[in-house]
């Protein structure tokens, strides 16, 4: 028989005879350190078999770590006569065996046949964002996300909680980022206000939730670019002090952070005080994509900040910022991570990971910088962005994708630290249409993140959908049918043309008529 595992374990072979029968005698035995995959089979038993497991009989579940397995995060399983066995290399080992196990039971109900399996992740960075900063997703919804994100063996949680369209973190310091920031008056396409912000005790909650499922959390706070949020809280933080509303429509804004003023700083290093006081993974995403420096140009801080550091023009500006934010950031114990988005990126902190989501940096650039130490994520677009249409990023596009940089060096293969896939939410204003976007591709992407190189086929994958299909309804999800998911001819270009309406919502030429009105008001006011 077949037996259907997302991702793909590394190694499995299956012996078609009954081995194990569960039924509420059964032991369930956890060594030392199996306490999260421990309360995770548990739960799982008693939903799916309303069974709680007596322990009397002979038939056992046992759950250790093993010191000889040597690759992190690994484990083993088999299911024999009477005895299903976990090992892993670690306690997120073992976690993972067990997300291997709900899948089988999934399959064949109480029955188990004989099984082995040996499996460890390709990469150690295995994440997923999701973007709250345009549509708020309450508490809940980010706690289902973390759930599948387990059953995929996703190991960080990227929470994307700032955005011109709203600020989602309150911060008790700052109280009008969320009281202010939070709330826009419509939508891209809607009338009806939106809006909404998670409380600390929701995102200490999030962050509790996501260890018990051997997942790290990593807020982004995207800056100096993508505030207008912020600013609309505190004008003082933009150049010219300007009074904004929060963004109702999507589209780069020109209004940033104003990098002159040294209060700016003083801001910034009090959101991340307060900030790291919730996230104590330690690992903070300080942004920095989509930057324009209209402002910057001809704002006096600005410009005063170029002479007083010695930097070439404006554009220094940019780097110039996230090193200073990183290296407050480091200089309270967290790592940070940024968006690969400047032109100047090689002149930031290198101490900084990369996450790369345009192709702007090349090939040779990027194995130049990770030779050096620098440590990098991938994250492509046309790959990885979950909210493309099926049109532009088939399942199979998604599937087949893999971060080839053969150049790398053999001690420094560690630092391309891994994958993550993005669902930005600029028209994902549900859960319904979430779903939808990201599934099937995310099983897809999964099998990348964690599936031996070597062991990946797309042919295999698609024998898996109708399991997929079923495991994601039984938790409820909404997904593409692979038709949808592999969109030909009329529905392809449908699905492309639908993506493009986003062009309707164009703010390029707010974008020019507010430059001209604000180049007219300040350069006036320098030539007095
Ligand atoms: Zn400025």
């Amino acid at each position: 028989m077949k037996i259907h595992i997302i991702p793909q374990p590394n190694k499995i072979s299956v012996i078609d005879k009954k081995a194990f029968e569960l039924h509420s005698l059964c032991n369930l035995n956890a060594h030392k350190g199996c306490n999260k995959a421990l309360s995770e089979l548990t739960e799982f038993i008693s939903d799916k078999f309303c069974m709680e497991l007596l322990g009397t009989g002979k038939e056992e579940i046992r759950l250790s770590v093993d010191e000889a397995l040597t690759a992190s995060e690994s484990y083993t399983l088999d299911i024999t006569e009477d005895l299903i066995e976990i090992k892993g290399a670690d306690e997120e080992g073992v976690f993972w065996g067990v997300q291997t196990l709900k899948q089988i039971f999934l399959q064949c109900e109480e029955n188990l046949p004989e099984i082995h399996i040996e499996d460890a992740p390709a990469y150690s960075y295995r994440g997923f964002m999701l973007d709250c900063g345009r549509y708020f997703f309450p508490k809940d919804d980010v706690m289902k996300f973390l759930d599948i994100m387990a059953l995929h063996k996703l190991n960080y949680f990227h929470w994307h909680l700032t955005e011109d369209q709203g600020w989602r973190a309150q911060l008790l310091d700052n109280i009008l980022l969320t009281e202010i920031g939070a709330y826009r008056s419509h939508t891209n396409f809607g009338v009806k206000p939106h809006g909404g912000f998670y409380t600390k005790e929701d995102m200490k909650e999030v962050v509790e939730y996501a260890h018990k499922k051997c997942i790290k959390v990593i807020p982004e706070i995207d800056t100096p670019g993508h505030v207008v949020s912020a600013i609309a809280a505190y004008p003082h933080l933009s150049c010219f002090d300007r009074n904004l509303n929060v963004a109702t429509h999507c589209g780069v804004k020109h209004d940033v952070l104003c990098v002159g003023k040294e209060s700016t700083f003083e801001f910034m290093f009090s959101v991340f005080d307060e900030l790291l006081e919730i996230f104590t993974d330690s690992i903070i995403h300080i942004g920095g994509d989509e930057v324009p420096t209209t402002r910057w140009k001809i704002c006096p801080h600005c410009k005063a900040r170029v002479k007083e550091e010695g930097l070439k023009s404006v554009e220094d500006l940019h780097p110039y910022y996230l090193s200073r934010i990183a290296e407050y950031i480091e200089s309270k114990g967290s790592k940070v991570i940024m968006w690969n988005d400047t032109i100047r990126d090689y002149m930031a902190k290198s101490s900084i990971t990369r996450q790369l989501w345009n192709e702007e940096m090349s090939e040779d650039e990027v194995i130049k910088q990770i030779n050096k130490g620098t440590e990098f994520i991938i994250s492509f677009v046309n790959a990885y962005y979950l909210d493309l249409p099926y049109g532009l990023t088939s399942l199979k596009k998604c599937y087949e994708y893999n971060p080839c940089y053969d150049g790398i060096t053999e001690d420094k293969k560690d630092k391309l630290l891994g994958v993550e896939a993005c669902l930005w939410t600029e028209f994902v204003p549900t859960m319904e249409k979430a779903g939808y976007q990201s599934f099937p591709r995310f099983g897809a992407y999964s099998e990348t993140a964690w599936t031996d190189k070597k062991e990946k086929s797309y042919d295999r994958f698609c024998e898996k959908l109708p399991f997929y299909e079923y495991m994601l309804s039984s938790d409820g999800w909404n997904f593409a049918k692979e038709k949808e998911a592999s969109p030909k001819g009329i529905r392809k270009l449908g699905s492309r043309l639908y993506w493009e309406r986003r062009k309707l919502c164009w703010q390029g030429l707010h974008n020019i008529i507010d430059n001209i009105k604000v180049e007219r008001k300040y350069k006036g006011e320098e030539n007095k």
